[in-house]
């Protein structure tokens, strides 16, 4: 007899569980955060179990591997999302195959991905990913040079800018934790109030989602409490 919650659809159940009471313990409503399952490395198999449990976002990593899985399960419905490191020569299969990029760190990516954006789709939904960990992470833009950048990807034709993402270094330290995702949160505001219009903070993954939801992630990136440890 298998229990109920083990296997891809106990474990997202689990996690709703996880996310509505974050939300919950700081007067936010559970729908207020979106959950995207993180599938790098799991096959299409392992997604196609995730979306006959009702999971309809998906995050993939690795170009090649990531839009294989998209043309496998082409029909599911699925809204992919690419969030891993995008080196200049892949963006134009990025920009065709997903509907979201949550990890652009300099303007060159995103005005390819603006121009290689197949006319007949709908605009790209970007995030800025932002170094919130200092010297303690390499990827994402400085904090300082975030306002020039945000600006310039907004005003890409084929783009629209949705928000910010972080990825900050791991800690068990809740407090450090939340500090990281209040400053992305921060940065949000300063761009709203300069006349932004960002409505996403893609933060949070597998071992620190409660701190990013208490911080006001509206989407939050999980793998391994859905897929299990990767290999
Ligand atoms: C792998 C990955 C995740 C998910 O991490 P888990 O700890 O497995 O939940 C989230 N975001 C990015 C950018 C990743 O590469």
């Amino acid at each position: 007899m298998e229990d109920y919650k083990s296997g891809i659809s106990g474990r997202l159940q689990n996690l709703a569980l996880r996310i509505a009471r974050a939300a919950e313990a700081v007067g936010r409503e559970p729908a207020g955060v979106r959950l995207l399952a993180v599938s790098k490395t799991w096959p299409a198999d392992s997604v196609r179990e995730a979306a006959a449990a009702g999971q309809r976002a998906f995050g993939e990593n690795y170009v090649q591997e990531g839009v294989a899985k998209v043309e496998a399960l082409a029909g599911l419905g699925l809204e992919w999302h690419f969030i891993g490191p995008l080196q200049s020569n892949k963006t134009r299969l990025v920009a065709n195959s997903f509907a979201w990029v949550h990890s652009i760190d300099r303007l060159k990516i995103a005005e390819r991905l603006s121009e290689q954006r197949d006319v007949h789709l709908p605009p790209l939904d970007v995030c800025i990913q932002v170094n919130v960990s200092g010297e303690a992470s390499k990827s994402g833009v400085a904090p300082d040079d975030l306002p020039e950048l945000a600006r310039a990807v907004a005003a890409l034709p084929r783009l629209r800018l949705r928000g910010l993402m972080a990825i900050p270094e791991p800690t068990s330290d809740v407090a450090l934790q939340r500090a990281r995702f209040a400053s992305l949160r921060q940065l949000r505001e300063q761009l709203n109030a300069g006349g932004l219009q960002l409505d996403t903070l893609s933060m949070g993954m597998s071992d620190d989602l409660e701190a990013a939801i208490a911080e006001g992630s509206t989407m939050v990136r999980v793998g391994t409490a859905i897929f299990g440890g990767r290999a």
